[in-house]
């Protein structure tokens, strides 16, 4: 049954390196839908001191698994921050876990709702590898550039404000196939979960950000009814 293009519900699975934070912007543009962060979540409810901000250190220790009994709190700030009961969001980074789908299906569930699409970007680890190892980021502005495929005009130096660029702990290829691990560890009960409702498509994230981005709404499109 089609649903209003507002009132779409997706998901956003990806590895660090994919993508998927430029791809969730795009399909909030697209759909008129709410893009729902973790790390957006933690922010603001750290910023208001509320019990989910005030666990979220002790959250992000813990290896991004949200403890349980926050789930619930977690999901109706991710609802209001979303617009209510009218609205849809794409959700990214959430859930990380089996238990934390079946949490969500059930809050859904109790609203007579429920998820449209998971998208599942799909990309070789060494490819990932490569990306982030020539990744260097100015600590004073935050831009990033890769040696090769978009370096600094003179090496070593931010084309905006002329800082020295460094090389972040979590671009070395230690760390970064310690979290490709942990991020396979978590994903693939999460698109099993989804792939036996019937709702998971996979999508090459190899190629260039457009040409995912038609991958996904060739996918999500016929999912809307034109109001
Ligand atoms: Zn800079």
């Amino acid at each position: 049954m089609p649903v209003a293009e507002n009132a779409l519900r997706l998901i956003l699975i990806g590895p660090p390196g994919s993508g998927k934070g430029t791809q969730a912007l795009q399909l909030c543009g697209r759909y008129n839908i709410g893009h729902v962060s973790t790390g957006d979540i933690l922010r603001r409810n750290t910023q208001k001191g509320t019990s989910l901000g005030k666990h979220a250190e002790e959250f992000l220790q813990a290896g991004d698994l949200v403890p349980d009994p926050l789930i619930f709190d977690m999901l109706e700030d991710l609802y209001n921050r979303a617009g209510g009961e009218q609205q849809g969001f794409v959700l990214d980074g959430f859930p990380r876990s089996e238990s934390q789908a079946r949490a969500l299906s059930d809050f859904l569930e109790g609203r007579s709702q429920s998820i449209h699409k998971v998208l599942l970007l799909q990309l070789d680890d060494d490819v990932i590898v490569g990306r982030l190892i020539h990744r260097r980021t100015c600590p004073k502005c935050g831009r990033s550039y890769h040696l090769q495929a978009s370096p600094p005009q003179q090496a070593g130096v931010c084309d905006s404000d002329g800082s020295t660029l460094v090389w972040r702990p979590d671009d070395h290829e230690e760390v970064i196939r310690n979290r490709l691990d942990t991020y396979h560890q978590q994903t693939q009960p999460v698109a099993a979960y989804y792939a036996q409702k019937g709702v998971l498509s996979s999508i090459d994230a190899s190629s260039p950000i457009s040409t995912i981005t038609e991958r996904i709404t060739r996918l999500v499109d016929p999912l809307v009814s034109s109001v």
